[in-house]
């Protein structure tokens, strides 16, 4: 199977039928960075800039967080990345951070609410990141986003950085992008509002499917009870899908869903058109997207959408038995 996954490297990701799908990697080690090359991945689809502060007992300085981010540009040669901003707490333990995690990691003081609490963590992250795209264009991304009020914050956190290097005589990325998760439901209820705000969308199905289920994303009890290609579940992802569509923006999704044969399916099948996965999923999730006909599938999903059932995985696995995928 590796030497078949092998001779697909440089084949592109497109369905029998002439669509595009754009298969990206997820990076938190320079260890994943190497893996582009090997399996044809056309970018960075997600950078978890945590990594380097897991490992590490204090926070790393500016010059230090920016020596880090030019390593993972130059290992990406070129090839878009989508950096994010540092996602700490819940299951990402960082152990510079001694705060008390509260009774529910997972919904307590994390993330996208730490950076915005302390301005200047954020404000370091993305000096950094600034600086290490040394005038290059910069796809950046704000991590659990659960209002467009947060976005906000952490928005004009970013304007004041920006301000601060045109002072200082620093070099702007000659394009920036900014984006936001969505791997909080709440999000999915303001898509207009965060849509006309961003560039991009990328779902974070991981925590999006833990939150919506109220399952813990790390408890084995309950993590196979509730799956992701499920009627309710894939009903959510659509219409996030169908608003990008309508507001012309480009959407992600870079969960594990995406890295499974079946996962990757279904989201090709209501709309989705960029996944960001680990390295070993690349070759399998294009072997299936070149053996579909995208027409057929979604066709065969919408159908499914509306017979009200619960999991979807055996007929999405009957399709592609059906249809030598
Ligand atoms: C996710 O939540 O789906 C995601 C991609 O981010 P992480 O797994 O790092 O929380
Ligand atoms: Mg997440």
């Amino acid at each position: 199977t590796r030497a078949r996954y092998q001779a697909l490297r440089d084949l592109p990701a497109q369905t029998l039928d002439g669509v595009d799908i754009s298969l990206l990697l997820n990076v938190g080690l320079m260890f994943d960075l190497q893996q582009l090359d090997a399996t044809g991945a056309t970018g960075v689809g997600l950078y978890r800039t945590e990594i380097p502060f897991m490992v590490r007992r204090d926070i790393p300085d500016v010059k230090q967080q920016t020596d880090a981010y030019r390593r993972v540009l130059e290992g990406a040669g070129g090839r878009p990345v989508t950096f994010r901003t540092l996602d700490a707490g819940g299951d990402k333990h960082i152990q510079a951070f001694d705060h008390d995690p509260g009774d529910n990691p997972a919904l307590g003081w994390r993330s996208l609410r730490i950076s915005v609490d302390h301005p200047s963590l954020l404000r370091n992250q993305l000096r950094a990141i600034l600086r290490a795209a040394d005038g290059a264009p910069v796809d950046l991304m704000f991590p659990m986003v659960s209002t467009v009020g947060e976005f906000d914050a952490a928005r004009s956190i970013l304007d004041r950085e920006l301000e601060h290097a045109i002072r200082g005589g620093e070099k702007l990325p000659s394009n920036l992008r900014l984006g936001s998760m969505l791997e909080v439901p709440s999000l999915a209820w303001q898509l207009p509002e965060i849509l006309s705000r961003v560039d991009f969308l990328s779902v974070g199905s991981n925590d999006l499917q833990q939150f919506f289920f109220a399952a813990d994303r790390g408890d084995q009890r309950v993590t196979h009870r509730y799956d992701p290609v499920s009627v309710p579940f894939l009903r959510l992802l659509k219409q996030i899908a169908d608003a990008c569509e309508e507001y012309g923006k480009p959407l992600t999704l870079c969960g594990e869903m995406a890295g499974s044969r079946i996962g990757a399916m279904a989201l090709v099948g209501i709309g989705y058109r960029r996944l960001s996965m680990a390295a070993a999923s690349i070759g399998p999730v294009k072997e299936t997207i070149r053996a579909i006909n995208y027409s057929d599938l979604e066709t065969f999903i919408s159908n499914l959408l509306k017979s009200r059932e619960g999991r979807l995985v055996e007929h999405l696995k009957a399709f592609a038995r059906d249809h030598q995928v």
